[in-house]
């Protein structure tokens, strides 16, 4: 069993800051909004009892683009973001406007290191426009909430949850994502620094 307490003091084991809680930085990988860095950064720092801060921008290597694709491979972003990990970040979370894919998957939501620092989650597909719908800010806030809880889940350990409601649950396509919860399971809240367990 995880708990908050000893998530902390993992994180944290020479010492015992009882002001410390686990920083995680939200790193953008190329442009993004500011706005939504921001609305995002707020509503994970509500949710998890963690410092969450927006670190400064990491410029993608045009390289990388799969020239056929137009997509970008999720692990070579996360070799990216742990390769310039901030000095101050226990875990880091690259947010994108490009598209990823995986190798044997067309695309991917996003990735993370299983018990690992760093993860990365793309807003490409969860933009209403990519599906020909009117933008609108809240449900693309909701969603990128829903995918960076998911992505922390898997760095904090968790593998994926077979209730459809719960965070950690597979998306294969955006109607999962937008079925889900933002939160984990009673379940896989064991995996989280959560400010409200249970609530
Ligand atoms: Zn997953
Ligand atoms: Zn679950």
């Amino acid at each position: 069993m995880d708990t908050v307490a000893n998530w902390a003091q993992r994180l944290h084991p020479a010492q015992h800051q009882p002001a410390g809680e686990p920083v995680l930085v939200l790193v953008p990988l190329g442009e993004v909004a500011p706005e939504l860095l921001g609305a995002l950064a707020a509503r994970l720092g509500e949710l998890l009892a963690a410092q969450v801060q927006v670190g400064a921008p990491l410029p993608v290597p045009a390289s990388g683009l799969h020239p056929r694709r137009g997509q970008y491979l999720a692990p070579d972003l996360l070799r990216l973001l742990r390769q310039y990990l901030p000095a101050q970040a226990d875990l880091a979370l690259g947010v994108t406007e490009l598209d990823l894919y995986a190798p044997r998957l067309n695309f991917v939501f996003g990735q993370a290191e299983l018990g690992g620092k760093v993860g990365v989650i793309s807003l490409a597909r969860l933009r209403p426009g990519w599906y020909r719908q009117p933008p609108d800010p809240e449900l693309l806030l909701l969603r990128a909430l829903k995918e960076a809880v998911h992505e922390l889940g898997h760095l904090r350990g968790a593998e994926h949850c077979p209730r459809p409601t719960c965070v950690m649950h597979f998306s294969h396509a955006l109607a999962d994502t937008d079925h889900k919860d933002y939160r984990p399971c009673p379940r896989c809240q064991a995996y989280y620094p959560l400010r409200r367990p249970g609530g």
